[in-house]
């Protein structure tokens, strides 16, 4: 039971007449070179605050990235936005920080202005202040979101958690100003910290991994996310999967399915983007059945996957089922069409069925529009040259070629090659892991290459 006016350790203090205590959870505004809303939502944030609400919390939200906000509107603009629930942010042109002043581009904070961002945050009377963290390199707009909870809220605990939070812990509680970092999970975490600002404190669910998530119609409405399963199989040595799943752990299709038609019946949403790192595997038990409870009984939907699929785990029933079901694209990680590339860094394809697999999805249905192909630019020691063979290798099969960038990640293997390799100041500055800066150009991979290739690209994709 909550109780009422109580001075706890470290000198926080809990408001009087409250019934619950109220935890704010805060999506910060974000600061980048560009930003484009794929599917972008505070999925780990919304999954604290369902299990808070749980657990007799008060929970309010406030998305500084909120596209709708007519006060922001009236000053930025409208972002356009696509059917899809795809589009653009509010976007406002800032002062570069220092150690981008190099880059020749504009540097933008996303998200409603300062102030109707202050306006919202002012609505409430925070026991709790939650901020969760994306990139590695958008911690600005954390700082942003701590300092504006510090004014407004004297003596409230403010806790930062997500994947800065985790990836850069030791940046995160030296620069931020939070009172608490929670770095890893904080179904773990967060109990601790609750415990030491006395409030209440939350049993963590017993299967996490199937935990609920609010469900705002803010951000849900256009579109949602869903996850089947956690973690990934594989190791590739420039990914960050590992750093938050220990292991793959295969989702519940029933309980999947039920969440979607909740999401739909009560939000009307359309439109779910699967946030899966690997959605095919195990499809048998789960992505499957999944999809035949779609088939058969509704609603009536459409999927994306932002994240790519696994290549070497399609084939012909489960692609058409996936069409049947309502997949609007089908993206694919090839990231290179070179053998030794996949030899020394992922071990993920099996290149050789490249054809067949893309032939089949094709004879499912999907046109060359809706099949998207990833290749993965400017890693460590990486030469131009590579990523010209790969984008003229895909090109050959009349699909869509998305050249990803990569940013150093802290926590991989790959993480170390790239402090070795990069003349960014990587390790003190996680500003510098931004891939528009393209942080491990050198003589055989240059700005003007990678600006060539991404042209390359658009030129021969479908
Ligand atoms: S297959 Fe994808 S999600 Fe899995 S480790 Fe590799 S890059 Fe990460």
């Amino acid at each position: 039971m909550y109780k009422r006016g109580v001075f706890s350790f470290p000198g926080f203090y809990r408001k009087k007449d409250k019934v619950k205590p109220l935890a704010l959870l805060v999506s910060p505004p974000v600061y980048d070179f560009a930003l484009y809303d794929l599917y972008l939502k505070p999925y780990g944030l919304l999954r604290i605050g369902k299990w808070l609400e749980e657990s007799g919390y008060e929970v309010k939200l406030v998305n500084a990235l909120d596209y709708r906000d007519s006060e922001s509107e009236r000053v930025l603009g409208h972002p356009r936005r696509k059917q899809d629930g795809t589009g653009k942010f509010f976007r406002m042109v800032v002062k570069k920080p220092d150690v981008l002043k190099g880059i020749k581009r504009r540097f933008a904070r996303y998200g409603i202005t300062v102030e109707a961002f202050e306006r919202r945050m002012k609505l409430h009377n925070p026991d709790v202040v939650l901020i969760g963290t994306g990139m590695t390199y958008w911690y600005l707009g954390v700082i942003e979101a701590v300092e504006v909870s510090r004014k407004l809220f004297l003596r409230v605990p403010i806790v930062i958690g997500g994947i800065y939070a985790t990836l850069c812990e030791k940046h995160a509680k030296s620069k931020i100003g939070a009172d608490f970092v929670v770095s890893g999970s904080a179904f773990e975490e967060l109990p601790a910290v609750l415990e030491r600002s006395g409030l209440p404190v939350p049993v963590p669910p017993a299967d996490v991994s199937n935990a609920e998530m609010l469900i705002p119609k803010e951000l849900y409405g256009d579109a949602a996310v869903i996850v089947l399963n956690e973690g990934c199989p594989f190791r590739c040595r420039y990914c960050a999967s590992r750093v938050f799943y220990e292991s793959f752990k295969k989702g519940n299709a029933e309980k999947s399915y039920e969440r979607l038609c909740k999401i739909h019946d009560e939000l009307g949403t359309e439109n779910f983007a699967f946030y899966d790192d690997a959605l095919l595997f195990r499809k048998e038990e789960v992505l499957k059945p999944f999809l035949e409870m779609v088939v058969k009984r509704g609603p009536k939907v459409n999927f994306y996957v932002p994240n790519g699929i696994h290549l070497s785990y399609l084939d012909f029933d489960t692609v058409r089922l996936m069409k049947e079901a309502g997949f609007r694209e089908v993206r694919i990680g090839l990231e290179s069409s070179k053998k030794e590339f996949h030899r020394l860094n992922d071990g993920k394809l099996d290149l050789e069925s490249f054809p067949e697999r893309i032939a089949m999805l094709k004879e499912a249905g999907f046109s060359g529009r809706e099949i998207g192909v990833y290749i993965l630019a400017g890693l460590p020691r990486q030469r131009w040259e590579e990523v010209e063979e790969s984008i003229r290798f895909v090109s050959d099969f009349g699909v869509r070629i998305f050249v990803a960038e990569y940013s150093p990640v802290p926590g991989t293997p790959m993480y170390m090659d790239s402090l070795k390799f990069s003349h960014f100041p990587i390790e003190d500055e996680p500003l510098t892991h931004n891939n528009s800066i393209f942080p491990m150009q050198w003589e055989g991979f240059t700005t003007d290459d990678l600006d060539r290739m991404k042209q390359l690209a658009r030129e021969l994709s479908c």
